[in-house]
């Protein structure tokens, strides 16, 4: 193949193996980071890596800038934030547009947020920031560090593609929790996974920390599968393969795709075969994971490449259950309620009769359609106080806000804010809260079996299924807990905007 035709058929793999240098003026180094080249060579439309820290994956994202819009794309790349988008450009981008002869003549504009590269330009995106996400006609979207990224702007990626004949993304990321983000995006994908040949047994295999480095003999009990190996030693501990080969982590192995009818092509990167960090390193941070769950979602994440989510970070079936009373649903009661409705498709309401000890029953579980189903409720139960959604459907929402003792519920993320906050405006009255810590309060309620659930909780179509939808994650660019998912949960808030009815009514629990 002449190397114009190899350009253009592959400009990313063409960059990076003619003259892309790093941040540090460096060449890519695929002797180190053998796993990386398929990487490169694979020109997929829709690309993506769910990765450990420190495994040289982060390079791909600049050599794709430059190699795109050289080759005449628009190339759409969203940050977490502002400062994590100020910080890959002049450390990064910037660093290799310096030390790149080939980068320097062809650059054309050069703003931090928007670089012109021969035909091509390049928009660098903040995800918090809903106002960049129209206009910008693009090629290919990247999107880094996809599970920090604001969820709902980056469903929006898919809209600025769609005039284009290319229209390919690479996302990539630290997992978090399972069956979220980067690795929801995985698990639908190719799966590949990095594979070795044993030399004794000739068996091709993925090396895994949990099943080669250490082996699990009782509850939290584990062993080194380097039996001679103590920490005293000079030396780090080995991996061994099933048929008792030590492994070595540097050798030369291939991609394996495990689900490979799929379409899109994710790969998957964890430490074991990244030769920047120590076995010793990993089983440090593995037998601090043992004592600490915090601890073992980072090992996990960063240092696997894995989700985890951590026991008592969602709300379980085993909870719901616990909090079952012999007590029926009912379509009247006249002793004190609330009420609280979230707004989507239909309304999905829960109405909580308020005990004299201050427990709550919910005696209401359903569905409503329209304004005048709510009126009803409101003569049916003796409401004291009810707390509607007031996005997405504004209109309904002012309206029911308008009646006596009912608020319109908006969140914020103030994360000095953990009380309710209640305003008497122009058109209804409205009731501020903070989202993480309102939902953290269902749970307690839920946990404490303060809350108590009709006989039948269990068989309710969705019920259980939307308040066990959200786990509750730390979010390392806000440096707070959000709880996130990607099931319906709709439910959940009306426990949620329930629950901020009974603080408004001011009866202690
Ligand atoms: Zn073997």
């Amino acid at each position: 193949m002449k190397l114009a035709e190899f350009q253009k058929r592959n400009p990313i793999l063409f960059n990076a193996l003619t003259f892309h240098k790093n941040h540090k003026g460096e060449y890519l180094d695929f002797e180190n980071y053998p796993y990386l080249r398929g990487i490169y060579a694979d020109a997929s439309r829709n690309l993506g890596i769910m990765k450990a820290t420190q495994c040289g994956a982060s390079e791909y994202a600049v050599v794709r800038d430059f190699a795109l819009a050289m080759a005449g794309f628009n190339v759409f790349h969203v940050l977490p934030t502002d400062r994590i988008l100020t910080r890959y450009v002049k450390e990064r981008f910037d660093k290799s547009l310096f030390f790149t002869p080939e980068y320097g003549g062809a650059i054309r504009t050069n703003s931090v947020t928007m670089k012109q590269v021969d035909k091509g330009t390049i928009s660098f995106v903040s995800s918090n920031s809903t106002a960049n996400f129209t206009e910008f006609p693009a090629d290919d979207a990247i999107i880094d560090e996809n599970d920090q990224c604001d969820q709902d702007n980056i469903k929006m990626v898919e809209d600025r593609l769609a005039n284009s004949t290319r229209r390919s993304t690479y996302i990539v990321g630290n997992p978090t929790i399972t069956d979220f983000g980067i690795h929801a995006r995985f698990k639908q994908s190719k799966q590949y996974m990095w594979h070795i040949k044993c030399p004794k047994c000739g068996q091709w295999y993925h090396p895994e920390f949990l099943t080669h480095a250490v082996e699990q003999v009782d509850d939290n009990v584990w062993t080194y599968k380097d039996h001679e190996w103590q920490q005293t030693d000079a030396r780090d501990p080995f991996m061994f393969h099933d048929c008792g080969e030590p492994i070595n982590r540097k050798q030369d192995g291939k991609w394996i795709a495990m689900n490979p009818g799929a379409q899109d092509s994710y790969y998957h990167i964890g430490k074991e075969f990244s030769t920047q960090v120590s076995m010793r390193e990993l089983c440090a941070a593995f037998s601090r994971g043992l004592d600490n769950e915090a601890e073992m979602q980072r090992f996990y994440n960063s240092d696997l490449g894995l989700p985890y989510t951590q026991k008592g970070s969602f709300i379980s079936v085993d909870e719901l259950n616990a909090a079952v009373r012999e007590f029926p649903r009912v379509l009247s009661c006249r002793s004190p309620c609330v009420c609280g409705i979230d707004v989507g498709n239909s309304l999905h309401t829960v109405v909580n009769h308020i005990l004299p000890d201050g427990s709550e029953r919910v005696v209401f579980i359903g569905e409503l359609k329209t304004l005048e189903d709510i009126k009803q409720l409101c003569i049916r139960f003796n409401i004291i106080s009810g707390v509607i959604d007031a996005m997405p459907e504004i209109r309904m929402a002012r309206e029911v806000s308008a009646f006596r003792k009912w608020y319109r519920c908006e969140f914020h993320s103030a994360k000095s804010f953990d009380k309710i906050e209640m305003r008497h405006i122009a058109d209804g009255k409205k009731a501020m809260v903070n989202r993480t810590e309102i939902l953290d309060a269902v749970a307690t309620k839920i946990r404490e079996q303060r809350l108590l659930l009709p006989r039948d909780a269990a068989s309710i179509p969705d019920f259980y299924r939307h308040i066990t939808a959200l786990t509750r994650v730390f979010n390392e660019t806000r440096q707070e807990y959000n709880w996130v998912g990607e099931r319906a949960d709709h439910y959940l808030f009306a426990l949620a905007y329930a629950t901020v009815a009974r603080r408004i009514t001011g009866i202690s629990v």
